[in-house]
């Protein structure tokens, strides 16, 4: 079966000048479709770069990056975001909704651009589903942030992607509302048969993962990996 993710050496450099950073050192991994994986590792090991990396966002210096099968790599500006828009969902910490949209229109417009002809239906039937269908004309600054957080995880579910990544999506939420959105992800997870790469620094939430991937100084620590994947209950 082709894999969900799968990274070859990948290298990834940052920043320019005196700035600049070695940021992915030789990554190599895979992901089977439908695995939850939990990446964590101590801030700035390069958690989040890896993360974009595997979502299309930041392009590898060298290495190769494949997502479904499809090689990410020969694939043009309009082509990688077209196949991010179908293929990836993306949920991050701050929630980055768009503050002058409603929650409606934040779920319903990038649905839209990516070319579905019922956006608007879809976005409220996905904003019903994360419990939001009586919010769907607010603005994120009248939302709390669990509930800014249930429109990102509309957002991101929309199109139905195979691959969804999470950026630390309990970093800003306390206990209670961090523990309903962690349900609810995987929840959402289970019901679509998509694939999930989670950062987090949470241990408890790592272990609802099915394997961990530790990341040192931008590359995978293999034995604390297997440590921590041996570890959970
Ligand atoms: P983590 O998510 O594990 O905390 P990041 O992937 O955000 O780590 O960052 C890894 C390292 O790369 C950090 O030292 C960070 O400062 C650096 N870095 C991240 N993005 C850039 C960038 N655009 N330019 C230069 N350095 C960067
Ligand atoms: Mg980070």
């Amino acid at each position: 079966m082709v894999k969900a993710i799968e990274l070859e050496n990948v290298d990834l450099s940052l920043g320019r000048g005196a700035a600049r950073v070695h940021i992915l050192r030789g990554v190599s991994l895979a992901v089977e479709q439908g695995e939850a994986v939990g990446l964590v590792g101590p801030s700035g090991s390069g958690k989040s770069t890896l993360l974009m990396v595997m979502a299309g966002l930041e392009r590898q210096d060298a290495g190769v990056v494949r997502i479904d099968g499809q090689d990410l790599g020969p694939l043009d500006e309009d082509a990688l975001a077209r196949f991010r828009g179908r293929r990836v969902g993306i949920v991050f910490q701050s929630f980055h909704l768009l503050p002058t949209m409603t929650a409606l229109e934040n779920v319903a417009v990038p649905l839209e651009l990516s070319g579905a002809p019922d956006a608007f239906e879809r976005a409220e039937a996905e904003l019903q589903q994360v419990g939001l269908g009586h919010r769907l004309a607010h603005y994120p600054a009248e939302l709390s942030g669990g509930e800014q957080q249930r429109v990102a995880l509309a957002r991101a579910l929309a199109p139905n992607p195979a691959i969804l990544v999470a950026d630390e999506p309990t970093g800003n939420l306390d206990e209670t509302t961090g523990a309903q959105i962690v349900d609810l992800l995987f929840r959402m997870k289970r019901e679509r048969g998509a694939t999930l790469v989670l950062v987090t620094h949470d241990p408890g939430l790592a272990r609802q993962c099915d394997r961990t991937i530790a990341l040192r100084s931008g590359a995978i620590d293999a034995e604390r990996s297997a440590a921590l994947t041996a570890g959970r209950a």
